[in-house]
């Protein structure tokens, strides 16, 4: 018989019913070290006391209104993004999903609002923006959508990061490029700041739209506000979304004014979108997080971090190949199994996440205590030598 929950995932035998800082913890109070953090969401750890403080208060005053009226705490957490980004203008969504559907939307009415429509998307191998009919055409990989066609047209995938394969690509027709600076699902790979420069290059010579997909590496996790900064660019477009909400389920799409020229009253909307809860929670995420002094302590803290996972993977060659990422986005590229290290890790009581390519990823809080740092290490260094025994 079919379980009461539909069985899109293949869960792990742990449920958790309370967190603390880095910290997952079951029903019977046994405490798992959460390098997972909900793949990049709790970026300022479970529960933490300012997150519930906001909401608290929130939930005080009105939860939900519609985008009918205006909702202060909406405009102030956009004026925020657009005061420490790129951005002119943003759109909330409640997920990277549907950020990913306006990023698309709004890219193609940007061409058609010009006189010269365009259609035609690239993407890349290995992509990963979401599960809607239009993320899955996008990413174009057969895991996602296979049994789902026809598939929305118009998007071509290119070898990821390939600069030669995107010169050859790209034309006057081409509407948007759509990228993630750092891939998280398909394991951890990181766009090279030369890479991102061409692109950028390359978008302008044919009037193509550049969207950035940092859903998953944005948000303080690289060490920066947003991965691309390291590469001193900016998009045209740019969906965000986990780690802004810090577990209140929130995203955003940020565009510059000329790419938001087509995106009038009626041309999009959300019921939930930029819901007064979520932008309070996501206000006193970027209150924290968009910070110089905690931006150097994510860079300082990933060192530490990074320093020791390199030790770990020189002194386990069998089972590890190399460190890869940036910041506290950080991945194991794996010779043994990744998921057998995951579920070794389990054992010592800690959580990883898998991802393609056979890379294991590690995604901890973005405030992760030193001390969880070296803790996180030796569990690793354990559950390595509870493969090789
Ligand atoms: C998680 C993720 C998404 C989809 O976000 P949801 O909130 O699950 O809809 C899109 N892009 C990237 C890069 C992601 O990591």
């Amino acid at each position: 018989m079919i379980s009461a929950v539909l069985p899109t995932y293949n869960r792990a035998p742990l449920a958790f019913v309370k967190g603390e800082g880095a910290w997952a913890i079951t029903a019977e109070g046994t405490r798992y070290l959460d390098l997972g953090a909900g793949i990049a969401v709790n970026a300022l750890g479970h529960a933490n006391p300012a997150l519930i403080a906001a909401l608290t208060e929130q939930a005080n005053k009105i939860w939900h209104v519609s985008n009918l009226y205006t909702i202060p705490e909406q405009e102030r957490l956009a004026e925020m993004l657009v005061d420490k980004t790129f951005a002119d203008t943003v759109f909330f969504t409640n997920s990277g999903t549907e950020a990913a559907e306006l990023a698309i939307k709004m890219a193609r009415k940007y061409h058609y609002e010009k006189g010269a429509p365009r259609s035609e998307i690239i993407a890349f191998e290995g992509a990963f923006h979401g599960r809607s009919t239009g993320a899955i055409a996008a990413a174009g990989s057969e895991k996602m959508t296979k049994g789902y066609g026809p598939l929305m047209p118009g998007f071509t995938q290119l070898k990821w990061a390939d600069h030669d394969a995107i010169r050859a690509a790209i034309t006057d027709q081409t509407c948007a490029v759509i990228i993630e600076p750092i891939q998280g699902e398909g394991g951890i790979r990181k766009v090279p700041d030369q890479c991102l420069k061409g692109l950028r290059d390359l978008c302008d010579q044919h009037g193509a739209l550049l969207i950035f997909d940092e859903v998953q590496c944005g948000v303080g996790r690289t060490g920066k506000l947003f991965a691309h900064e390291w590469a001193g660019i900016t998009p045209d477009i740019m969906m965000v979304a986990k780690g802004i909400g810090g577990g209140f389920p929130l995203g955003a799409v940020l565009a510059t004014e000329e790419a938001a020229l087509g995106m009038v009253a009626g041309s999009h909307g959300s019921t939930y979108g930029g819901n007064p809860l979520a932008c309070a929670v996501g206000a006193k995420v970027m209150e924290i997080v968009a910070d110089d002094a905690f931006l150097a302590e994510v860079g300082r803290k990933a060192a530490l971090f990074r320093q020791g996972l390199e030790s770990l993977v020189a002194s386990h060659p069998k089972l590890f190949e190399a460190v890869r990422g940036e910041g506290l986005i950080l991945g194991l590229k794996c010779k043994a199994t990744n998921t057998d290290i995951v579920k070794a890790g389990y054992a010592q009581h800690l959580l990883t996440v898998p991802a393609a390519d056979n890379v294991i990823r590690l995604l901890p809080p973005l405030n992760i205590p030193d001390a969880d740092i070296a803790e996180a290490l030796t569990r690793l260094e354990a559950a390595a030598q509870s493969l090789e025994a």
